[in-house]
């Protein structure tokens, strides 16, 4: 169960509370975000919460059957939005979209991408400086120095980065510079790094695991949420299966799945999702259709030079005109 606790709320009530919870069966564990303060009450029996309800000090009070339990909507049935600042916001019921490179390569390359990105009227710029390759004699990008020219220039034209951290050292080497911190699919496991993101006042973007289910990777954000950040949503980009006909198989299912277990937002990738440049763009569209907050895409001004990724990755021709088709279809989606 959760109890949301009243921001007055004493130390005497809340050991009261807690008391109380300890004799009915249930450990309490304390959850502070930017947000708000909470009492997440583990335990196996029924109770009717009814008997708590009116103890000082709580403002709210829910039974949450699912594992998970503050990223679950059982809880919290309004969406949750995520405000990056100068406008951007993600989870408002407006379509995110943010693009760039897989990798970070070069100055010309990130002066380029913005340049496509402001014709675009787009946002936020993906692109990663720490990658996580199959193999290690591939390009692993420019690190934190990459990073460091990249913010430059995005901050200029006023654009946001999102880019993939690795490891939990680099969460403060990167925390300057980036807008949300990625997960990637290979890390949506790692609880070490899911710890300390909880840490964090910045907003983070959790991949699906390459074989992971929704309930882990829900699990995976109740990490980070319990951890104390709020700011959270969730990215569907593929998963693998015994299809080879696709690099992996977007699973458009989990869009409403997602939508309809938790109220953080949801955002596909299709291009880590089918992994063909020339379905890209059906497939964006397909999530949108189905209730995508966002979609993160590559785009490159040469995708056959890319450092990595360049067979799933559109020029800048095709991303404009999967801009073009997204807002099209947005008007449409949202009469519905
Ligand atoms: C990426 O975004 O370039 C990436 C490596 O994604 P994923 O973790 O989904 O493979
Ligand atoms: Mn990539």
């Amino acid at each position: 169960m959760i109890l949301q606790l009243q921001p007055a709320i004493t130390s005497s009530e809340k050991q009261s509370i807690v008391g109380t919870l300890a004799r009915l069966g249930f450990k309490s564990n304390e959850v502070t975000t930017q947000r708000a303060h909470y009492l997440v009450g583990i335990g196996k029996k029924e109770i009717d919460i009814r008997q708590l309800g009116n103890l000082p000090g709580i403002q709210d009070i829910h039974h949450v059957s699912d594992e998970y339990k503050l990223v679950s909507r059982k809880w919290k049935i309004a969406h949750s939005v995520i405000d990056l600042g100068d406008g951007v916001i993600i989870g408002d019921g407006s379509l995110s979209i943010m693009a760039g490179p897989c990798s970070i390569e070069t100055e010309a390359q990130v002066d380029a991408t913005i340049d496509h990105l402001l014709k675009s009227g787009i946002r936020i710029m993906r692109g990663g400086v720490f990658k996580p390759r199959s193999s290690p004699y591939a390009f692993r990008g420019l690190g934190i120095e990459g990073l460091k020219m990249w913010h430059t220039k995005a901050r200029a034209a006023g654009i946001k980065i999102v880019s993939e951290v690795m490891q939990v050292s680099q969460i403060a080497d990167m925390y300057d510079y980036v807008d949300i911190f990625q997960v990637g699919a290979r890390n949506t496991q790692n609880f070490n790094l899911l710890d300390e993101l909880g840490k964090v006042d910045k907003a983070v973007m959790i991949k699906r695991g390459i074989s992971g289910t929704i309930e882990e990777l829900l699990s995976s954000a109740e990490y980070v949420f319990s951890g104390g950040n709020e700011k959270l949503m969730l990215c569907e980009r593929g998963i693998r299966t015994y299809e080879r006909a696709s690099r992996n198989t977007m699973d458009i299912n989990a869009i409403p799945i997602l939508k309809e277990k938790s109220h953080l937002p949801v955002v596909a990738d299709p291009s880590h999702g089918i992994g063909i440049r020339d379905f890209v763009e059906p497939v964006a569209l397909a999530a949108l259709v189905a209730g995508a907050d966002g979609i993160i895409y590559e785009t490159h001004q040469r995708p056959e030079e890319a450092f990595s990724d360049g067979q799933q990755t559109l020029d800048f021709v095709e991303s404009a005109t999967l801009i073009k088709k997204l807002k099209k279809l947005e008007e449409v989606v949202r009469q519905f």
